[in-house]
């Protein structure tokens, strides 16, 4: 039998944006009826190219063939008449608008062709029921959580009727549960003979929804595979360019005298909602305790009170001494204390974007005595300690005079938290450690988080990433509604009990760790 013509055939497509080649020379063939995977890191090319097969883009050179067809793709429109659906990494929804209104919006044409909304509702309705795509018409966008919005650009896309559907990073904004949910959303597109190209940079999704998957590497593409003859060791090299380790390499935790002694803490914010109801736990040197759990379920409040921002009641003792729960502790305090912490929002929280990169290195800390006596700051020594820092946290680039908005996401994270671990403090809160983080950083910022803890340094992990936390955790505590639903020993739990744990099923195992 001949193969079947691709549904979409990309050939020599470049692109640029004044220096930057975003697109080289790629080629790509995407087969009917499958889930076609392009993984890629931060900045590798991956929305630019989707975006030149939306119309959003016109490519420099090249071209796109649809179902074996040479296609001019000028414009969205002309993307739509080609059957091809996009929902953006950002969503383009009205916000005050309705379901069915975001739906049929541009697809009416003119006043007097306006499609009955019945019919349309009708046709939203048997949509909704075909792909489990149930969402309310009636509801207005603003109102309905990121995973319904997103459901809500899906529908959009097939209402009209688009053959080949294209997800840019689909998961980054949804909840395990959400993210489940979609994907069982995709197989049944896929069994309705829908063709999907699903743009990630997690190795995961790929592994269990793609049939193939492509690899693109700083512009250019460079690697084909059929997800069932691959594995995540080979696509994370391919991603990265060099074998990257994806397992954090590290020796059993041997747990010191107790760092952190935390009792029966309880948050109630403005609106008079209580959001920790009763947390306690402890954590000893040289030991990372990792919090689990589905975002807002009370880990920000908690790090939020230990930062010294949040007011708490219940008692929380540092090496044995009671800490300010107040809300109005000083940063500066928390740090002389031996608390360093990397907050879960480094671009508000965690650096002053304006600011040089050599200045956020010494943030906070300017008044240790490496940086000066007195009043009088030793700028040079700031300048050259944020060069050697840079370059042993890898920063990209290591130059300490560019400003922190001028780093990717990756590398201001990578400047947080060089800067709060070489403050080598006793306590180390840190969330969300690798959100927007691309993998080889990933493995980076792991290793230092783990010799960090080797040195006796007592770790409190947050992070919705299940795997970051099974992976980094000697003890996991996985929270629901404000409580710590249960407490597990890294090395004998996994993600289906912490799943449970997570989505709130009460803890029957007897006793708590610790
Ligand atoms: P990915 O989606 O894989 O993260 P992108 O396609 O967004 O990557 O970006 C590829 C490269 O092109 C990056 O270096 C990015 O900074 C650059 N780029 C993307 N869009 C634009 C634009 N509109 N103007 C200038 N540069 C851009
Ligand atoms: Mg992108």
């Amino acid at each position: 039998m001949p193969d079947p013509v691709p549904a979409i055939e990309l050939r020599g497509i470049s692109k640029a944006f004044g220096p930057v080649q975003a697109n080289k020379d790629i080629s790509l063939r995407v087969m009917p009826g499958t889930i076609h995977g392009i993984i890629g890191e931060n900045g590798a090319g991956k929305s630019t190219l989707m975006s030149i097969l939306y119309g959003f883009y016109r490519a420099d050179r090249g071209e796109i063939l649809i179902n074996g067809r040479p296609t001019a793709i000028p414009d969205s429109q002309a993307a739509i008449r080609a059957g091809i659906g996009m929902v953006f990494q950002h969503f383009k929804l009205v916000e005050n608008f309705t379901v069915l209104e975001n739906v049929i919006l541009g697809v009416e044409d003119g006043p007097l062709l306006r499609p009955s909304l019945a019919k349309a509702r009708a046709e939203l309705k048997a949509l909704a029921e075909e792909y489990e795509l149930e969402v309310d018409p009636d509801a207005i966008i603003e109102d309905i959580g990121v995973g319904l919005q997103q459901r809500v650009e899906i529908l959009k896309a097939l209402y009209r009727k688009a053959d080949i559907l294209i997800l840019d990073e689909p998961t980054g904004v949804l909840t395990p549960a959400e993210a489940d949910h979609l994907f069982r959303i995709l197989r049944n597109l896929q069994a309705q003979g829908k063709t999907i190209i699903l743009i990630t940079h997690k190795l995961r999704e790929i592994m269990e929804i793609t049939d193939r998957v492509s690899v693109m590497r700083r512009g250019e593409m460079v690697a084909h595979f059929r997800t069932a003859e691959t594995s995540p060791p080979e696509l994370a090299e391919a991603m990265v360019g060099r074998k990257v380790l994806l397992e954090v390499d590290k020796t059993p935790a041997r747990p010191g005298a107790p760092v952190l002694e935390v009792e029966n803490l309880r948050v109630v914010d403005a609106k008079g909602v209580e959001r920790l109801r009763g947390i306690s736990f402890r954590l000893h040197a040289g030991e990372i305790l990792g919090i689990a759990g589905v975002a807002g379920n009370g880990q920000s409040e908690l790090l939020e009170v230990l930062g010294g921002t949040m007011k708490a009641t219940g008692s929380v003792r540092l090496k044995g001494q009671a800490l300010d729960i107040s809300g109005n502790a000083l940063g500066r305090a928390r740090r002389d204390s031996g608390i360093a912490h990397v907050p879960e929002d480094r671009q508000t929280r965690g650096l002053i974007l304006d600011f040089a990169a050599w200045e956020n290195v010494a943030l906070g800390y300017h008044h240790r005595p490496a940086y000066g006596s007195g009043t009088r700051l030793d700028l040079a020594a700031m300048q050259a300690d944020a060069r050697d820092k840079m370059q042993r946290f890898d920063v990209r680039p290591p130059d300490p005079f560019l400003a922190a908005k001028s780093f990717s996401g990756g590398n201001q994270q990578k400047i947080v938290v060089a800067r709060e671990i070489e403050s080598a403090p006793d306590l180390l809160l840190i969330g969300q450690p690798t959100r927007g983080v691309d993998i080889g950083a990933i493995e980076f910022i792991h290793k230092q988080i783990v010799s960090l803890r080797d040195r006796g340094c007592a770790i409190l992990l947050v992070s919705v990433e299940l795997d970051e936390i099974l992976s980094l955790s000697d003890r996991i505590a996985v929270m629901f509604d404000g409580r710590i639903m249960g407490e597990r020993e890294a090395a004998r739990t996994d993600a289906r009990e912490l799943g449970l744990l997570m989505a709130g099923v009460a803890d029957t195992a007897a006793g708590r760790a610790a």
